[in-house]
């Protein structure tokens, strides 16, 4: 099911990780992460990467992993471009986001003295139920920001609505002796859940 997918993200796309993570949906993403390193994550991890990279996309496909090549360059755009193409679900519901900054979850606090140390006095005194995350334990609550959030992600749900209309898959040629084998494990089923265009070809 598209709302259980797990994701990897490669290094040039940051700004998606942490929106996927608001919109709940673990995500890995450093920008340490080498193309091999990224690979074997998704791999092993059951993950599915996410990439502006064509070249890691199509390693990926060839070894089983199923991968998505986003494109576009500004993020609400790239949001559509996601849901569209992996069903992701625009929308937000801070019971259920993951923290931005590290992947952790959240937990929903109700006690302000757990918080307190974390949380400017004025958000304090004006929110009764904050967000703390169990990794990093970073606070988070629904200020102001929330409403930036909120016409993001609205945005991208009528972007992608409009793109679904026009969406047609590509196809990639694959290219002879392309992809030599970053991670090659000798065990990986061939092609497993890897539905891309790219993947039929290989
Ligand atoms: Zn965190």
């Amino acid at each position: 099911m598209p709302s259980e997918y797990k994701f990897i993200v490669d290094t040039m796309l940051g700004d998606l990780a942490r929106w996927l993570r608001i919109l709940g949906y673990d995500t890995v993403y450093s920008r340490i992460y080498s193309d091999r390193e990224v690979l074997e994550l998704a791999f092993l991890g059951g993950r599915v990467l996410i990439t502006r990279d064509g070249g890691l996309h199509r390693k990926a496909v060839k070894m089983g992993v199923k991968s998505v090549l986003v494109e576009s360059t500004i993020i609400e755009e790239r949001l559509a471009e996601a849901s569209v193409k992996l069903g992701i679900d625009l929308i937000v519901n801070p019971e259920k986001s993951r923290c931005p900054e590290c992947n952790g979850v959240l937990e929903r606090v109700e006690d302000k003295s757990l918080v307190k140390d974390r949380v400017p006095p004025n958000a304090l005194n004006s929110y009764d139920v904050f967000y703390l995350c169990v990794k990093c334990g970073k606070a988070y609550w629904e200020g102001s920001h929330w409403r930036n959030i909120r016409k993001v992600i609205d945005e991208a749900r009528r972007l992608a609505e409009e793109y679904r209309k026009a969406y047609r898959p590509r196809k990639i040629k694959s290219k002879k002796g392309f992809g030599g084998g970053a991670f090659k494990d000798k065990n990986a089923p061939s092609n497993v859940g890897a539905d891309t265009e790219a993947g039929k070809q290989a």
